[in-house]
Parts: C-alpha cells; structure tokens; sequence
C-alpha cells in the first residue's frame, strides 16, 4: 500500500474529526468526513466493538474509493459481563425514547445498585482499511480502567465520565482537564497504538 494521503474518517461526530485531524495532519494525512462525500452512517450489527469499526470502515471505503478510518468505542462493566459494550451509546433508549447520557447514567447505576465489584473500562477500536476487501486492516485496540461511582463528580467530558472514576488520577473523568483526559484516554491509547502500527507498515512517515 503506497503511504497514507487522503483517508475517509467513518464518523459524523466533529469532535472526534477533530481529534484525529490534530494527530493526522501534521503526518500529511488529510481526514475527510464521510458527511462531506455523503456517505451515510453504516449499520452496526455486530456484538464487537473490532467488527462494527470494521463494518463502517469497509463501508466509507466502499462508498469513497479511498482508504477509511473507524473507531468504535463504549463502556465495559465487569459486573455485567461487559455490559453495556456496543450499546453504551443507548443503554437506556428503551427506557427514555431517545439517546440520553443522563437516562444511560441512571440506568447503570440503578442496575449496579448493592452490587460491590464497580470495576469498568472504557474502550476505543480503531480500524483502518486501504479499501473494502483489504485482507489486512490496521486494528488498534486500547481499555481505560476505572470503577463506577454512585455520585456524578465534574463538569467535563461526556457519555459517562461524571461516573467513571480512575484510581489512578484520584480524579473521575469529568473531573479531567479536556487536554490531559485526550492525552491518557482510551482513545488517546488506541490511536497512538494505530499510527505505532501505520509507521511500522511505512504507511505515514
Ligand atoms: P461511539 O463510539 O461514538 O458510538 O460512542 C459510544 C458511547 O460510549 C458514547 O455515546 C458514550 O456513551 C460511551 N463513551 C465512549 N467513550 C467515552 C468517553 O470517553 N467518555 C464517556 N463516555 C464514552
């Protein structure tokens, strides 16, 4: 595969478009958003977070003819055998009508109510493909470890991070800096552990 230039980012989210642009960019590889080609968000029936990145990686590249980079991410409750995983993002939508970090809060705590293992990770997939039937995709893979907390501490972030609290920084995830939670978290990881992976390929310089 000749190096990287032009790469379909599989999201329509513009935080993480420009979260991986910060990191891209200065490599001389430009993310384009699938939403600008109008590629339309992919299906994602699959159990596993490697499988639904793969699933909508194939699918940008199907659709644009270039590369495409896709990330999948959640949260794993060890109580719940993993829990709520792919379905992190609408845990609670049955119950609420609508996606809600709130609902999707109040739900994970009544669930792990009286419950002492409040061990979780965060997870972030990243997958890159140089075209729909590449028999070699780029999979990086990172967790963040953390135990759920019953009280919301921070004002940052998103998803579940006033409920995410990390030992490690004495902190929950809420409570991060926005600079400091991108350096360390899941998807810090992964996409460190994707461009270790491109380089060791030759892909970027
Ligand atoms: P997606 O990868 O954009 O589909 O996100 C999946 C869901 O996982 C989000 O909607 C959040 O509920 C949760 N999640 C993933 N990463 C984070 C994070 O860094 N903080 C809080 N929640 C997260």
């Amino acid at each position: 595969m000749p190096m990287l230039s032009n790469v379909v980012l599989a999201s329509g989210n513009p935080g993480k478009l420009r979260e991986f642009s910060a990191l891209f960019q200065p490599l001389g590889v430009k993310l384009i958003a699938q939403g600008t080609l109008g590629i339309p968000d992919a299906p994602e029936p699959h159990p596993t977070f490697v499988e639904n990145a793969l699933a909508k990686a194939r699918h940008a590249s199907a659709l644009s003819g270039l590369p495409a980079l896709a990330d999948d991410s959640g949260i794993c409750v060890a109580a719940l055998g993993g829990e709520p995983g792919i379905h992190s993002a609408r845990y609670a939508q049955a119950e609420a009508g609508e996606k809600s970090d709130e609902a999707n809060n109040r739900k994970l705590i009544a669930t792990l109510a009286g419950l002492r293992d409040r061990r979780a990770c965060y997870v972030a997939v990243l997958v890159l493909v140089a075209r729909p039937d590449d028999p070699l995709p780029v999979i990086a893979q990172a967790t963040w470890d953390g135990v759920i907390v019953d009280a919301p501490r921070g004002e940052h972030g998103f998803g579940y991070d006033p409920y995410f609290y990390l030992p490690a920084e004495g902190l929950c995830a809420a409570q991060l800096d926005p600079v400091r939670k991108n350096t360390i978290s899941h998807r810090a990881m992964a996409l460190q552990e994707l461009l270790a992976q491109l380089r060791n390929r030759g892909l970027i310089a």
